[in-house]
């Protein structure tokens, strides 16, 4: 109380009168909010398609592409631009066409504060049952927007510790012996690798990365194992060399099997198909060892910090993972990479033609930017 007092008082005489505690809206306390013409600044959201170009042809379990549609979003507000973005690899469903129109139904006009997230993201959440991707987009750029206003990056928002960033995986995909090895070899630098398997030269894929070196590889089945006893097998082989974990082996729907490997395996298991957002992270937990948090799916990042604080404090295994994505995207999951054991954040090395700069893959590591908000600019 005394300390309390004495702080009143010093603080009164300082600057000559007492200290009032009065409720002091961000409008009111930023000045980058005051307006010239003195009403209340108002957010603008705006959007544009964009089609990433690949470097290599993409091949998962079930499909190959060699380009990635995203929609690039910002929003304006009091001069200060946020950034955002939305991934759409097909297989999720959503479409520049679908975020288009999920888009033009988003009116931020009525909310002056964007401080207010939660009542924003509430709104944005309430427009539509799924467009996670068009969702995130939203958020993205709305925590892009914040960090600009208040000049700090989110880790830094966060509390996160910036030195504790991981080794970013480097994804492998499934190709000819040749070829993978051309791929290992291109991918020198990263100090963990993710190869593609549920195939039937999974074993063939392991030794060919294995003739080449030696490195730690992730594991992405993609639900591509059918038989919960072969999987063991596999995953039991798979530990003997050098794997460090393996993601969504089998159909997200056979929820006992998946449970039967966690609880066998010598390796831990990752959610990701079976995982969409907040809710599903409770439902999970002993089924999988961990969950593969990525923006697109659960609707952004405040989603994702919800998710994996959640993920913490059950004991789960936290991985931050990405679509192919420009360095916007992958710029806001960066942010929250110190939190997670693994983070899989390549998507932006994967493209030719990414029209931002942020977060930097150092001899493997991911490297936060010193800039507020994502930690992004454009090139
Ligand atoms: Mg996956």
């Amino acid at each position: 109380m005394s300390n309390r007092r004495n702080f009143l008082k010093f603080s009164g005489l300082a600057t000559g009168s007492l200290f009032v505690s009065k409720p002091v809206s961000a409008v009111e306390m930023n000045p980058i909010f005051k307006m010239k013409s003195g009403k209340p600044a108002a957010m603008k959201l705006r959007f544009r398609p964009y089609d990433l170009q690949l470097k290599h042809v993409f091949t998962i379990a079930n499909n190959s592409r060699t380009t990635t549609p995203v929609m690039l979003t910002e929003i304006e507000f009091d001069g200060l631009i946020g950034y955002g973005e939305a991934s759409m690899p097909p297989y999720l469903g959503e479409s520049q066409k679908s975020a288009a129109e999920f888009l033009s139904k988003v009116d931020l006009s009525s909310f002056s504060d964007p401080f207010e997230m939660e009542d924003i993201i509430q709104y944005i959440d309430s427009l539509s049952v799924g467009n996670y991707a068009a969702k995130a987009s939203v958020d993205i750029a709305l925590h892009d927007l914040i960090g600009k206003i208040v000049q700090q990056p989110w880790h830094k928002l966060w509390g996160l510790n910036r030195t504790k960033t991981p080794n970013t995986s480097f994804t492998i995909g499934i190709d000819t012996p040749e070829v993978v090895k051309d791929k290992v070899r291109e991918a020198d630098v990263y100090k963990i690798l993710k190869v593609k398997l549920g195939r039937d030269n999974d074993k063939e894929m392991i030794k060919t990365i294995r003739s080449v070196t030696d490195k730690p590889i992730c594991v992405d089945v993609n639900q591509g194992w059918k038989d919960k006893n072969l999987a063991l097998e596999m995953i039991q082989w798979l530990a003997t060399q050098g794997v460090v974990f393996v993601e969504q082996p089998m159909n997200k729907l056979a929820i006992d099997d998946i449970a039967w490997l966690t609880q066998n395996s010598p390796l831990p298991i990752i959610a990701d198909e079976a995982i969409q957002t907040v809710k599903d992270v409770a439902g999970i937990n002993k089924i999988y060892s961990g969950i593969n948090i990525k923006l697109m799916k659960c609707g952004g990042m405040r989603n994702a910090w919800k998710m994996a604080n959640m993920a913490k404090v059950l004991g789960m295994k936290v991985m931050i993972g990405c679509m192919t994505e420009t360095s916007c995207a992958i710029s806001a999951a960066a942010q929250l990479s110190p939190l997670a054991d693994w983070a899989d954040l390549d998507g932006n090395l994967l493209i030719s033609n990414d029209i931002y700069e942020g977060t930097q893959v150092v001899n493997g590591k991911v490297i936060l930017s010193d800039l507020p908000g994502i930690g992004i600019r454009l090139k």
